[in-house]
């Protein structure tokens, strides 16, 4: 059944993914967006400037741990769908204060839940067959594959690892149970590494180029032989959407970019395209490659992580777009040409300067 996108709520709309989510879904889609996020660090409307004046996006500023002000929001704009984003999402973070990793991303969750439940149950019958739920998770759920190990797929035992990826794990049983228990239309989906535009530089692609260029050393976890696969913000989302028209409801798909590369072959390549897009002219390096430190691993460090994408792309005709290359390329491109939006940001010493970097 194709479902009808009208009204979407998206929580988490200014974060990183969610920002590029909002652009594709109101300035590409003419979809009405009500964007709900608390502005945390991670937080940045700026990134949605250029939709302020669209009559089709909505900010509002909340927590999605105050249940009665979003029970209004969901009286007030009547979405016809949710797609939750809205996340505490650093694994480093977690690690050193996970109390806001539990508060955001299991109760935050709960809330948002018990939200859509009582709105489903007294909506008109038209919203009724159209509403789902989205809830958008991660493949760091599914714990950590040696080499050899097939990639995950959506039938995998939960293993996480850390507290953000035990928070993730809970939320999604959440999103099940609800869905399960209450006939509330639930779709899960759980996605590789996200990069592109508008990444707050925390994670290990926008924290390695924003590193380089200001000549700081990049500092890489271990010996940087984890592997993740990454998926550029667009493709995923457009699978959100893809996901939010056709999915089934109480199934779960996974998300994944075919790009499975080791943390020290993406930072060198992020190295060897600065090289050429920005040549270094500090006298004390010759290439950025040359700011490469390794540091001691993470406690917990997951080895690594693979998607096995093949349902998403049988049942709903989704494949990602972008090769790694071309897409990190546009993204170091993006990262050199918006000094606006990165001064937009409150950068902190310390981000820029973490133990490591990873993803
Ligand atoms: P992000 O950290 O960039 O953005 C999170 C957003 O949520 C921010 O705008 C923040 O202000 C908002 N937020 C946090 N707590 C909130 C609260 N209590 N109430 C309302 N808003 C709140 O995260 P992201 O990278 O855009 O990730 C989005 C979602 O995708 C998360 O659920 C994350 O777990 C999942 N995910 C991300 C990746 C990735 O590579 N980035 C990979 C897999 C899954």
């Amino acid at each position: 059944m194709k479902r009808e996108i009208q009204r979407v709520i998206l929580t988490g709309g200014s974060g990183f993914i969610g920002s590029n989510v909002a652009k594709y879904f109101v300035s590409d889609l003419d979809i009405e967006v009500l964007n709900i996020d608390k502005l945390t660090y991670a937080g940045n409307e700026f990134s949605n400037n250029t939709l302020k004046k669209n009559q089709k996006y909505k900010f509002l500023q909340l927590d999605i741990c105050n249940y009665e002000l979003l029970e209004k929001a969901f009286l007030s704009f009547k979405p016809t769908q949710v797609l939750h984003l809205a996340a505490e999402s650093h694994v480093d973070r977690s690690i050193d204060g996970p109390k806001e990793f539990i508060e955001t991303n299991i109760v935050g969750t709960f809330n948002l839940l018990e939200c859509s439940r009582k709105y489903f149950n007294n909506c008109k019958e038209q919203i009724k067959k159209n509403f789902i739920f989205h809830h958008i998770s991660t493949d760091e759920v599914y714990g950590d594959l040696s080499k050899t190990d097939s990639p995950f797929e959506e039938t995998n035992c939960y293993k996480p690892s850390s507290p953000y990826s035990a928070s993730k794990a809970s939320s999604d049983h959440l999103v099940k149970a609800w869905g399960r228990t209450y006939g509330l239309p639930v779709v899960v989906t759980n996605c590789s590494n996200n990069y592109g535009p508008f990444q707050f530089p925390e994670k290990l692609i926008p924290l390695s180029i924003l590193n380089a260029i200001n000549g700081r050393n990049i500092r890489i976890y271990g010996k940087g032989d984890q592997i993740r696969d990454w998926l550029y913000v667009l493709d995923h989302a457009r699978a959100l959407h893809r996901v939010l028209q056709d999915g089934t409801s109480g199934e779960i798909y996974n998300i994944g970019g075919k790009n499975e590369l080791e943390n020290i072959e993406v930072i060198k390549l992020i190295c060897d395209i600065l090289d050429t897009l920005k040549p270094p002219k500090n006298k004390d390096f010759n290439s950025y490659s040359d700011l490469i430190t390794f540091v001691p691993d993470r406690p917990g460090h997951d080895q690594r992580y693979a998607i096995n994408a093949n349902k998403i792309e049988k049942k709903l005709g989704w494949t990602p777009k972008e090769t790694f290359k071309s897409g990190l390329r546009k993204t170091i491109e993006w990262y050199l040409c918006n000094d606006e939006w990165i001064r937009s940001l409150e950068i902190k010493e310390s981000d820029m300067n973490r133990k490591g970097v990873s993803s």
